[in-house]
């Protein structure tokens, strides 16, 4: 299970079509769920949870407290995922994003 879904992610990751933040998959053909540049324009690295009008919506946040609501999210919206492997997947993928280099 836990195997299945780190593919998942990794096939995602090569499509680069996740958010550079929190990892989240963003669909290329719905242009609201990405970030927008101060200029109004479409940020294709980031989401628009995290990035909107050329600014982290959340600045301070740490790469900690990232993963436990990127974990938590996920878990939340997918029954089949447990937590605590949501946190291990987060835990291993988060901190290659782009934001956390
Ligand atoms: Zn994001």
């Amino acid at each position: 299970m836990e195997q299945t879904q780190s593919r998942e992610w990794e096939q995602t990751q090569l499509k680069g079509l996740f958010c550079q933040s929190c990892g989240m998959l963003m669909e290329e053909a719905s242009d609201e769920e990405f970030g927008t540049n101060a200029d109004g324009s479409k940020n294709e690295d980031y989401c628009s949870y995290c990035y909107q009008k050329g600014a982290f919506t959340d600045p301070d946040i740490s790469m900690e407290e990232m993963i436990k609501a990127t974990a938590k999210g996920w878990a939340e919206h997918n029954p089949s995922v447990s937590y605590e492997v949501a946190l291990e997947v987060s835990r291993k993928n988060i901190p290659t994003l782009k934001r956390w280099q």
